[in-house]
This record gives C-alpha cells, structure tokens and sequence, in this order.
C-alpha cells in the first residue's frame, strides 16, 4: 500500500504514520525527520534545510523531491510506503505523480487529517521530543510518567527549534498557502479520506486503520 499523510503541522501525522508503518509493516518517510536527522550528522543538506525551517518556510520544491525520490528508489520501498510531510505543494505533488506512473504504481489512500488552528499552536508550542528515539510528548496533554524522560528510552526531552509562536504561525499559514490546495487536488481521486485530528490519537487511529482496511490492506 502507498500511503500520503496530509494535514497541517501538529495534526498528528508523525504519530498515527508511525503506527501504522508498524502495523502495515512498510517503511513511514518522513522528510521532516530526514531533514532533521541530516542536520544532526551535520551534513550539507542538513544546513540548508535547518535555513528554511527555523523561519517555518518550506525547504526548496526541487532538493525535497530528490531526496524523497531517492528514498523512494530504496528496496524498503518496493512492498509500499507511508509519506509523512511530503507532498506538501502543488509543484511537489505532481512530481510524485509522474515518478511513481514511471515506476508503475500510484497512491492508495490519501489520509488527511483535520484540525483547527489555535488547537495545533497549543499542540505544537507544548510539544517535546524525545532526543533518542524521536517519541512525541506534550507539556500540555501528556507528559511521560517519569516527569522528564523518554518513557520509552530514558532520552532527554528537547523543544525543537521550530516549535515556537513566531515559527508555528508562519508554518500554519505557508500550511493554508501551500499545502492547503492538495485537498482540492487529491478529492478528486476519490482516495482521500478526512479524519478528525482533534480526537485522542488511539480514537484518531482506529479510524485510520478502518479507512486503511476497508481499502483491502
Ligand atoms: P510539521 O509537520 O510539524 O511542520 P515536519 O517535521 O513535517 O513538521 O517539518 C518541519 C519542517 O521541515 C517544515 O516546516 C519545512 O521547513 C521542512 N519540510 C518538511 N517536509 C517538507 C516538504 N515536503 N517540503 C518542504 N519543506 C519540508
Ligand atoms: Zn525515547
């Protein structure tokens, strides 16, 4: 199955794409954790996004879509794959449309998840991370039981760079400029759903994994 996650950032597309790449068993891409990753190992690619993220501007149409290209191209890739943050314009959505009718496959389900805007400036501004494992925890909803580390993996918990007011509002509206417009463009493939963001994330997955199965996975 070939997957995009849609939605506005803080909508919950890491989380809900990281279960399901579990339960589906394909690989969850996410350009957002490869830009950071890359930035961590400081590489070049790594310094040029980190340009773009920390003002919440997209990183460059043509650098996203050869680095998700080349991702796509990986063996993992072959039995299907789960998009989380890409496509995220017009320019890049039509791209992965002729790579993957080149490749000779093409979507399955375009999931979309729906949420307001002050409710994801509190979601996003409350967000931290877990250094080690990437885990999401939220000052304001659920924070690990041990107070301040990773449940998980005992990491250290980190606020990211672009998870302040100033950045996220401008996310928010590059999101409604830029990302906004995809709706339009993938409801007419009749493979969009659109799922209520604002519920718990296990509520928000059980309708995930519905709209997924009834789709024959
Ligand atoms: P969120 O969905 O919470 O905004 P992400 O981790 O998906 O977080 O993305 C963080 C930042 O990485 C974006 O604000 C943007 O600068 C960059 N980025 C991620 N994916 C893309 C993409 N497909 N196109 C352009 N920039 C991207
Ligand atoms: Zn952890």
């Amino acid at each position: 199955m070939n997957i995009i996650f849609l939605g506005p950032p803080g909508a919950g597309k890491g989380t809900q794409a990281e279960r399901l790449s579990k339960d589906l068993n394909v690989p969850q891409i996410s350009t957002g954790d490869i830009f950071r990753a890359a930035l961590s190992q400081g590489t070049e690619l790594g310094l040029e996004a980190k340009k773009y993220m920390d003002a919440g501007e997209l990183v460059p149409d043509e650098l996203v879509v050869r680095i998700v290209e080349e991702r796509l191209r990986e063996n993992d890739c072959k039995g299907g794959f789960i998009l989380d943050g890409f496509p995220r314009s017009t320019f890049q959505a039509e791209a992965l449309d002729r790579f993957l009718i080149e490749e000779g496959s093409g979507i399955d389900i375009v999931l979309n998840i729906d949420m307001d805007s002050e409710e994801l400036v509190k979601r996003l501004t409350g967000r931290r991370v877990c250094r080690e494992c990437g885990a999401n925890y939220n000052i304001h909803y659920s924070l690990p039981e041990t107070g301040g580390e990773c449940d998980q993996c005992g990491g250290e918990l980190y606020q990211r760079d672009d998870d302040n007011e100033k950045t996220i509002r401008n996310r928010l509206k590059v999101y409604g400029q830029q990302t906004e417009p995809l709706i339009d463009y993938y409801s007419g493939t009749g493979k969009m759903v659109t799922v209520d963001g604002s519920k718990k994330p296990g509520e928000v997955y059980d309708v995930i994994r519905g709209a997924v199965n009834s789709l024959g996975a």
